[in-house]
């Protein structure tokens, strides 16, 4: 998921355009799109695909996570889904606000609040496309980390939008899944063509 970064890269624009062309910028915009174009988009089939349990935690996974780690980091994302790369096991990793990037390995949500709201999100694998999706305000998700330990996460607001929006990656689900027929019309004019182009 992009949301926030992308947020917050519209506002830098709006405010010093002048800075777009520092070469820090222009750096940073050549990983986003190497990162990019290392995650599968639209019309990859590992998209729609259901991830299987991890059965053992063994260094296989710690390096795909960290691999997920960079690629999330890099494409200024805030969330990442195993399937994202084409691995079909139960592994995402995300921003925790202020804790930083960490990884759930087999997640499974054990309580989720009945109160749900709209907001815009953004995949990044689904490149220019942003639409309403209605997520419950309040998650428990219980799973484990990258050395096999129990975690249990406790989650409102943005940081629980982002962690339905992984958990649903993890069985084929996407955002123009989840929003009303208009707004999934318009996204899929946007999508098609690149489909077309591949
Ligand atoms: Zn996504």
């Amino acid at each position: 998921m992009s949301e926030h970064a992308h947020h917050e890269h519209d506002h830098d624009h709006d405010h010093d355009h002048a800075e777009v062309d520092e070469p820090e910028n222009v750096e940073a915009e050549a990983r986003r799109q190497l990162a990019l174009a290392q995650i599968r988009q639209w019309g990859d089939p590992a998209l729609r695909m259901q991830a299987h349990e991890i059965e053992e935690i063994d260094d296989d996974v710690r390096r795909l996570a960290e691999r997920m780690f960079g690629l999330m980091e890099d494409a200024q994302g805030v969330g990442l889904a195993a399937t994202q790369v084409g691995v079909l096991r139960r592994l995402f990793v995300f921003v925790d606000g202020d804790d930083g990037p960490r990884a759930v390995v087999n997640p499974r949500v054990v309580e989720r609040a009945d109160e749900t709201e709209p907001d815009e999100e953004g995949c990044l694998s689904l490149q220019g496309v942003r639409v309403p999706v209605e997520r419950s305000t309040r998650i428990v998700v219980e799973g484990t980390d990258l050395e096999g330990k129990p975690v249990r996460l406790e989650l409102e607001g943005y940081t629980a939008r982002v962690v339905q929006h992984e958990l649903d990656h993890l069985d084929g689900v996407l955002i123009i899944d989840r929003t009303d027929d208009e707004r999934r019309r318009e996204a899929l004019r946007i999508l098609r063509p690149r489909v077309v182009l591949r």
